[in-house]
């Protein structure tokens, strides 16, 4: 069986109703990036990081998966161990949709993180500065488990690892801006990988891919979910 790697970008979410960043203009939700989601930003004003992420969550709360996520889970079904699933995306909608081992490289909405123990713990609810950790005992160490600029991503080595693997490498809903995920399809090509780009549009990153499937991801993901199947 071939070994298919997945990377998801918040394009696959945005029929589902959460907001890309870079189709609007660099703002997420009306905020500049470098004021919510970055380390400085937290040091500064963690309240207002809080605050964000908290609205985050409570959003992701009125959503569902769309089509496209169901399909994904349809494939996983059917590759098993040989489909690699790894997402840019916090939302848990993937989980939502039936798939299991999603990797998620930017860290999780619904998980937290004290900065002293770095013990990581459900959060569902609201998170604020006097939270105090269940497992150290710390108070206002508390942030959300989330990869912000600047920050190394989460589970690079075993990333590589099927990266290298990879006889099928395939984008979907991603810009290819944000590094290290904008490189993947460069290191699984190089290594032999047959790449397909998934997106409404053309990318920076659209030279490197062998196919290019131009769509909404609800309608296009399914097809080729079907094709591979
Ligand atoms: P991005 O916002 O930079 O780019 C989104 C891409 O999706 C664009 O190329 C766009 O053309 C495409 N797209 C938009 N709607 C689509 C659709 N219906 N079907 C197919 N393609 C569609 O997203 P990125 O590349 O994932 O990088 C953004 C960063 O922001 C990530 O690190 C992520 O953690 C974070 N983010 C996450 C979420 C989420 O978890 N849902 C939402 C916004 C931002
Ligand atoms: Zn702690």
């Amino acid at each position: 069986m071939k070994n298919i790697f997945i990377l998801t970008g918040a394009g696959i979410s945005a029929e589902s109703g959460l907001k890309t960043f870079r189709d609007a203009g660099g703002l997420w939700e009306g905020h500049k990036v470098e004021d919510v989601a970055t380390p400085g930003a937290f040091a500064v004003d963690p309240e207002l990081v809080h605050h964000f992420y908290n609205m985050r969550r409570e959003q992701l709360a009125t959503v569902e998966p769309n089509a496209a996520h169901a399909a994904l889970a349809r494939l996983q079904e059917h590759f098993g161990e040989h489909l690699t699933l790894v997402t840019q995306n916090v939302d848990d909608l993937h989980e939502r949709a039936g798939c299991r081992d999603v990797i998620h490289m930017h860290g999780e909405l619904l998980k937290k993180r004290c900065a002293s123990c770095e013990v990581v713990s459900p959060c569902t609810g609201s998170l604020t500065y006097d939270c105090v950790c269940a497992n150290c005992g710390s108070e206002g160490r508390m942030r959300p488990h989330i990869v912000w600029f600047g920050e190394i991503p989460f589970f690079m080595d075993e990333i590589q690892e099927k990266l290298i693997e990879a006889d099928v490498f395939i984008a979907i809903g991603t810009s290819g801006v944000v590094y290290p995920a904008a490189g993947f399809a460069e290191v699984a090509k190089h290594h032999g990988a047959k790449t397909i780009e998934v997106n409404l549009d053309g990318t920076e990153q659209s030279p490197l891919f062998d196919e290019h499937i131009i769509g909404k991801a609800s309608e296009t993901v399914p097809m080729l979910v079907e094709r591979l199947r």
